[in-house]
């Protein structure tokens, strides 16, 4: 220790940022008295050791172990090796130096002079000694100082420029144990290695190294110091997270680009889900793991060698129906499927009585593009919010039409008016006449008009089945002659499709040859209509001669006579 006050300047005039707080900026808001940062100790170990020693001097001088923490523990400064420094409280009250063991006394031992250098820097003198600075730190902004009457108190704060100060150093300072605490920060010491636990200060810790320390999805980058108070350094791990990758395969949805990640990060943070059609996303596996949004890395990796993971989608395929519109034909049952299914796999065929043939399906609903049901369910679609789809089934019409009315190679007379029917009645036949499309009428007759020659009709359904009469229309009937039997006459058409005129005959004698008294006459009954004939030849008697008539006269009295007489007994008796 100095025997004079060889200075004087603050103990501290840099501003120093601890726990995340300015200490002893402009603004004086903050103050600290700190002896590892202050200005007082850099100026003794740095300016003043360089310029008041030699080279030689210099290699004399030890490096002394010291702790810095204020007497009431409201401080722990960092402990420090100095070259050159100044005392501490404990060291003014220690009888040991040949002070006064108590602070309050006024210790002559304690009471040093000012060089005039110091006075020329302006060291206050009171009672004709200065003051001057203790390396302690107080509360707050002060630090302890020696007074000038020799006792040794809390005293000036840090900035203040008038107190002295009075440099010590030690030639061969006492080795001092320091004791080693490691902070891995969440890391390991590899298996089988022990740390030391203590060093000598004035000897180089051998501190760690990667090999000795592991964190499972980190690099180990070092220590750093992170205490050193009461002789026991305080080491902190330093590590470098890892970097990773997790891939996801999204299994046929929408693609998820890879994630960068650390060791202990959620694989699923920030991931949107995939989407893919015909399917509801169920989810992410890693192998057999479910992996939830809790999942980290971690959970996941074997160990921290693996860099890269690859998540697989999980989906569930949504339902889908087809229904069925046999248009008449069998049943057919609904058919529920996947996205991936096809669409008419395992559908029976319906049939359908009356001739026709199953050809297939088309679509009913709901609109859609496709060309063929050959696909899948997604193929046909396209859009998985359609969740149902009809088909209607298509008939082959294997049966020709029936033209009803016309006899094939009839004749008729006057116009024909004929129906055309077909099996399909979905659709209505085409009728041709005589090569012309004609249309029927309201009540769904056709009509053949008179025409030379002959007719053709022709009835086609759309499956180009096809029915056809030929016949042959005439203006009228054509009665020329009356026909009879034995009791009835009529006028028949000669192309025997009408009668007409019918009715009983109506006889009458008709003479053919006049009798006379020498000869018998023939006559013949006729009808007055038809004049059919009947009782032909029938002869007719002689004509009386004068003698036969008188004769036939006379009878006719006597007959008259006799009748008379017998009424006349009847009436006597
Ligand atoms: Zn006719
Ligand atoms: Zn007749």
């Amino acid at each position: 220790m100095c025997d004079n006050i060889i200075d004087s300047q603050s103990y501290q005039n840099f501003v120093i940022r601890k726990d995340d707080k300015l200490y002893n900026s402009k603004d004086f808001t903050n103050y600290v008295s700190d002896w590892e940062t202050c200005s007082l100790r850099q100026w003794l170990n740095k300016t003043f050791y360089n310029t008041a020693f030699s080279r030689e001097e210099k290699m004399l001088i030890g490096t002394t172990f010291l702790e810095n923490n204020s007497p009431d523990g409201t401080w722990f400064g960092t402990d420090t090796g100095d070259k050159i420094f100044i005392l501490s409280f404990e060291d003014v009250i220690n009888s040991a130096y040949g002070f006064d063991s108590s602070k309050s006394e006024f210790d002559e031992a304690r009471k040093l002079k000012g060089t005039d250098y110091s006075k020329c820097q302006g060291v206050y003198i009171s009672q004709g000694y200065p003051h001057w600075w203790l390396r302690t730190p107080g509360d707050g902004k002060a630090v302890y100082l020696v007074s000038s009457y020799g006792w040794a108190a809390l005293g000036q704060g840090v900035y203040g420029t008038g107190v002295g100060v009075v440099p010590a150093l030690k030639l061969n300072p006492k080795a001092v144990d320091v004791s080693v605490v490691y902070d891995l920060d969440g890391g390991a010491w590899a298996e089988g290695y022990t740390a030391p636990t203590s060093y000598k200060a004035n000897e180089t810790l051998a501190l760690p190294t990667a090999e000795n320390v592991v964190r499972a999805g980190y690099t180990f980058s070092g220590w750093e110091q992170t205490s050193f108070v009461n002789k026991t350094v305080t080491y902190t791990a330093k590590w470098i997270s890892n970097g990773y990758t997790v891939s996801f395969d999204s299994n046929g949805g929408t693609a998820v680009a890879d994630k960068s990640l650390k060791w202990s990060d959620k694989v699923l943070d920030g991931v949107s889900d995939p989407t893919k059609a015909g399917y509801t996303f169920a989810g992410w596996k890693y192998a057999d793991s479910a992996v939830s949004s809790d999942t980290k890395f971690s959970d996941l990796a074997a160990d921290d060698k693996v860099s890269e993971i690859t998540l697989v989608a999980e989906w569930t395929a949504k339902t889908y129906t087809i229904k069925f519109d046999t248009r008449g034909g069998t049943p057919v049952a609904d058919k529920t499927l996947h996205w991936d299914d096809k669409v008419l796999d395992g559908v029976v065929p319906p049939t359908k009585e009356g001739g026709f043939e199953f050809i297939g399906w088309n679509i009913v609903s709901p609109k859609l593009s496709v060309t063929t049901l050959n696909c899948t369910y997604g193929e046909l679609v396209q859009d998985d919010s359609i969740d149902t789809v009809t088909l209607g089934a298509v008939w082959r019409d294997t049966e020709k039409p029936v033209i009803i009315g016309l006899e094939n190679g009839k004749i008729y007379c006057g116009p024909q008016k004929f129906k055309v029917t077909d099996n399909d009645t979905s659709r209505t036949a085409v009728v041709i006449i005589n090569g012309k499309s004609v249309e029927p009428d309201a009540d769904g007759y056709y009509t053949a008009e008179p025409a030379n020659g002959e007719f053709k009709i022709i009835a086609v359904d759309s499956f180009a089945n096809m029915a056809m009469v030929q016949i042959t229309v005439n203006a009228a009937h054509d009665y020329s002659d009356w026909k009879f039997d034995e009791n009835e006459h009529w006028k028949e058409c000669k192309y025997g499709d009408s009668v007409i005129e019918k009715g009983e005959h109506t006889f009458e004698w008709v003479t053919d040859k006049e009798a006379t008294e020498t000869e018998k006459g023939i006559a013949h009954e006729e009808c007055t209509v038809c004049h059919a004939k009947r009782n032909e030849n029938t002869e007719v008697q002689k004509l009386k001669t004068k003698w036969e008539k008188i004769r036939d006269w006379l009878i006719s009295i006597l007959v008259k006579i006799i009748k008379w007489f017998i009424d006349l007994i009847k009436d006597v008796c």
